[in-house]
């Protein structure tokens, strides 16, 4: 397989003409219609700065029913169309890869009401994660998701990419939550499935299609998402473990023994800690770990409703873990912003890498079982270790099985030779290993030519079928997710 496939541009789709400006501008009105080249940089490239496009216009609707005239005038016009949420997808599906239409969600930006009996709260698509986790937690409630990039992410993009985050131990997937949707389909029409209500066995789950399925298959606009309650006492933690045959039989000693109260397990490579520590002010390593491939940092977070329950299994899991010999350091967070300090050293490690980088970045989001974190990561500097400046770093949560190999490359002219000794390599690794190409990012543009290490022929099959057959013109996100429609 090919893992980035040259891509031509689909000589079907027409280019924005000043008809078709007047036409969104009668739709939208002025002010929503985005023409200028300064004000579009923004909207054509990645947070990498890695995917670029070269899009003439970006759209900010504010309702389904804009929504709905400009999808009904895109398939009509066959103008193609990429749909933006917060712009932090790490693959490369949020932004053209030639001049596809922007349709930017963050206008729809409204949170319309929470069940404070269920818990369930309805919201436009394009409501940033950490507005409405704020939101619902005014009320006693929490999203079941968190990531590192909440403050911009969108929780329409977070559905899109079913994002994983680090609350995926405690509550599984966020599609697992999701109750209720409306999408626009790639030909203008309105998928009603905003219902409130958590059983529903009327047949298809059509809104599980439209989750994952990274705007391929048409525009999310609102949601109903099932909160948990906020738990009443938190605690945080971090250990240092000097060898990586002691991550599994740590993780399951933490299973074991915190149970119900753990919420989230997460995993540092002694590189991620060390790029964050030289590249990032704000954040420092609570613990001096070596420099050395071995060693690691585990952040472990507690949630329960009692504190001395939970201070009680917090202590008697690190006490078992020194007996053990799995752990040779560790720090309990005395006060919110200690806890908040170690969760900002793992929350920063994307942007540490990305100030590592100066040249390009390479990030690999992939499930692989524990026992194959270290190899994977050895191999990965093995494969690179001649090309001077070039790092390469771990970190993920383990809880999942979800490791995210970072590379950062200083010098320009090493990055396609180091992209070259890294793919297909990480893909073949990863199959081989029975993991899955893609945990939690997607498969965007970068990995879309890559989906076969990871799923059949027959299934790909009928990925192609169901986008025929819901978007006959193919103008919802082309290039994404599968590489050509079958037309
Ligand atoms: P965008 O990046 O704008 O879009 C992502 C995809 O969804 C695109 O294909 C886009 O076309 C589509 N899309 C967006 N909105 C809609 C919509 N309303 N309807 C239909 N399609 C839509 N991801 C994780 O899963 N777990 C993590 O722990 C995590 N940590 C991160 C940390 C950092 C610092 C950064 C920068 C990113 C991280 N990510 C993580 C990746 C990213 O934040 C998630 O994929 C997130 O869900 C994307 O949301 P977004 O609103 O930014 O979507």
């Amino acid at each position: 397989f090919l893992a980035q496939p040259a891509i031509q541009r689909d000589s079907r789709f027409k280019q924005i003409s000043a008809a078709d400006v007047q036409a969104f501008r009668q739709i939208l009105g002025d002010a929503a219609v985005i023409t200028n080249a300064d004000d579009l940089t923004a909207f054509n490239v990645d947070w990498m700065n890695r995917y670029r496009g070269a899009s003439t216009i970006a759209l900010k609707p504010t309702s389904t029913d804009h929504v709905s005239q400009i999808m009904q005038y895109c398939n009509h016009r066959l103008l193609a169309v990429v749909p933006q949420g917060g712009n932090t997808g790490l693959v490369g599906g949020s932004v053209p890869v030639f001049d596809e239409l922007i349709l930017s969600l963050s206008a729809m930006n409204q949170i319309e009401h929470l069940d404070e009996t269920s818990g369930v709260v309805t919201t436009q698509a394009g409501v940033v994660l950490e507005a409405l986790d704020n939101y619902v937690g005014a009320a006693g409630y929490r999203v079941p998701l968190d990531l590192g990039a909440k403050g911009s992410c969108q929780i329409g993009g977070n559905v899109a990419t079913n994002a994983g985050g680090s609350r995926f131990v405690r509550y599984g997937p966020l599609r697992a939550s999701v109750v209720g949707m409306e999408a626009v389909l790639p030909d203008g029409r309105v998928f009603d499935a905003m219902t409130t209500v958590r059983k529903d066995n009327t047949g298809y789950d059509l809104k599980q299609l439209m989750i994952g399925a990274e705007g391929t298959l048409g525009v999310i606009t609102r949601l109903a998402i099932a909160c948990p309650m906020k738990s009443s006492c938190v605690d945080t933690m971090v250990v240092h473990v000097t060898s990586s045959e002691r991550i599994s039989p740590l993780l399951r000693l933490a299973r074991q023994s915190l149970g119900e109260v753990l919420s989230a397990i997460e995993y540092m490579d002694s590189s991620s800690v060390r790029m964050a520590d030289t590249n990032l002010s704000h954040v420092s390593d609570p613990l001096s770990i070596p420099d050395d491939p071995q060693h690691s940092l585990v952040l472990i977070e507690c949630a329960g409703s009692n504190a001395e329950h939970n201070r009680e299994k917090l202590e008697a899991f690190l006490e078992a873990a020194f007996e053990q010999e799995l752990v040779a350091d560790g720090v309990i967070a005395e006060s919110e912003t200690q806890s908040n300090e170690l969760w900002e050293l793992r929350e920063s490690l994307p942007e540490a890498v990305l100030k590592a980088g100066a040249a390009a970045t390479l990030k690999y989001d992939v499930s692989v079982p524990i026992a194959h974190f270290n190899e994977m990561i050895d191999v990965a500097k093995e494969r690179v270790k001649d090309l001077g400046a070039v790092q390469v770093c771990g970190w993920g949560h383990i809880g999942d099985e979800n490791l995210h190999l970072n590379v950062a490359i200083q010098d320009d002219t090493q990055k396609d030779t180091a992209q070259l000794r890294l793919e297909p390599w990480v893909y073949e690794y990863v199959s081989g290993v029975g993991g899955s190409i893609s945990a939690e990012h997607g498969l965007g543009v970068m990995k879309a030519g890559a989906i076969g290490y990871s799923k059949g022929d027959i299934a790909v099959d009928v990925m192609r079928t169901i986008k025929d057959v819901l978007d006959v013109n193919g103008i919802c996100n082309p290039y994404k997710v599968l590489t050509t429609s079958s037309q």
